[in-house]
């Protein structure tokens, strides 16, 4: 079965072989060696000031960044379940949220978040998803950011790179922290979550909230090369390695732009199949594809042709299908994925089948190469 979610995505022979090692204790010059190595790369893909792992899936980054960065008032995005999430976790915390809601296919605009701030001098941190994973949905968080930091320079922009981190360049510069996760992008196994922080965020970190998250005191023993509670060594023993491929034997210019290739042979091989892209400004990280046959096609998928993809939550349940594009992925599994499902469509005899997705996968990914 090829599992093709966007996260879990499969995570590689090479990765599975260095974290299969008997396990080491994480005070140990040897692992503080191996931290210290891992931080450096971290630090490299996110290209950002400082940077934190947290033993925690990437949700519990998200409540890092809202407790230590959010002190008065939280103006939140959420044009999905992610970021109705930052919603949630701002809510659990007693904070008060000004909450921007768009259709899940819809990004938010520059002037509404402008607006917001004016409307509420208060607020003091921005939460948005780069990409909103729900619908596939690519926010211009770069711009928003800008725009924030043109207006007030003080409110602190927390961006959720959970499907964004490793799928393609981002522009830091007006981003205070950068949430990523293991099980995405980064081919790990589900546990481990990363921020990247700018030097705003570390001066409004200040001594940190909280107890197992606080980012204040994790900080202080990251840079010293160890963690401040058990560090999920495993996990950064695999972090390292996939850094080290993706950084230094790919090379991240490649890693984005076959990413590229993919997702937009992946868009035009389905659309040319009659199929629709979902959100009106898709991700590279998945092709969302909203059909009344969705679940349908999703089974054909999974039972006949040996893919898994994702569907849709909540009021999209049924009515769409998730690709995944994120990690390295061979073109021929890619293509064999928009094949099965212009099979599937002929199947439930919509279409004649006549191998186009494939051919047109193929001369898209592989053109001017
Ligand atoms: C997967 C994902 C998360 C994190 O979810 P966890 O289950 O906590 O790892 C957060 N935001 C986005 C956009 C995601 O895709």
């Amino acid at each position: 079965m090829l599992l093709f979610t966007p996260g879990p995505t499969p995570v590689p022979e090479r990765i599975r072989q260095v974290m299969a090692l008997p396990t080491i204790h994480h005070r140990t010059p040897e692992f503080t060696k191996i931290f210290k190595e891992t931080r450096e790369l971290l630090l490299d893909l996110l290209k950002m000031q400082d940077a934190v792992m947290l033993a925690s899936t990437g949700t519990g980054a998200m409540e890092a960044c809202v407790t230590n960065l959010c002190h008065k008032k939280a103006l939140v995005v959420n044009a999905g379940k992610f970021g109705e999430r930052f919603v949630k976790i701002a809510k659990a915390f007693g904070k008060e949220v000004v909450e921007l809601t768009y259709p899940w296919d819809t990004a938010a605009k520059i002037d509404d978040v402008v607006q917001a701030l004016k409307e509420h001098p208060d607020i003091d941190a921005f939460c948005i998803q780069i990409c909103e994973s729900s619908g596939g949905l690519r926010h211009p968080v770069e711009e928003i950011a800008a725009a924030i930091k043109a207006h007030n320079p003080d409110v602190s922009v927390i961006a959720d790179g959970i499907t964004a981190v490793g799928v393609e360049p981002i522009n830091t510069t007006n981003i205070d922290a950068l949430i990523t996760g293991s099980q995405k992008a980064l081919m790990l196994p589900p546990g481990l979550a990363m921020i990247g922080l700018s030097l705003h965020a570390l001066g409004k970190i200040g001594k940190g909230e909280g107890f197992y998250f606080n980012l204040a005191s994790e900080l202080k023993k990251q840079r010293e090369g160890t963690t401040a509670y058990t560090a999920a060594t495993t996990l950064v023993i695999g972090l390292r390695e996939i850094l080290h491929i993706l950084l230094k034997e790919i090379g991240l210019d490649e890693v984005y732009d076959h990413t590229d290739r993919r997702a937009t042979a992946t868009r035009v091989a389905l659309e040319a199949l009659g199929l629709a892209i979902y959100p009106q400004k898709p991700a590279n990280a998945m092709t969302a594809i909203y059909d009344e046959q969705a679940e349908d096609i999703r089974k054909l998928l999974k039972n006949r042709y040996g893919v898994n993809v994702a569907g849709g939550q909540e009021d999209l349940k049924g009515r769409l299908f998730r690709i995944n594009h994120m990690g390295l992925i061979e073109p021929n599994e890619a293509a064999w994925v928009v094949n099965a499902v212009e099979k599937a469509m002929a199947d439930l005899g919509r279409i004649e089948y006549r191998g186009i997705a494939n051919k047109i996968f193929n001369e898209i990914y592989f053109s001017e190469e």
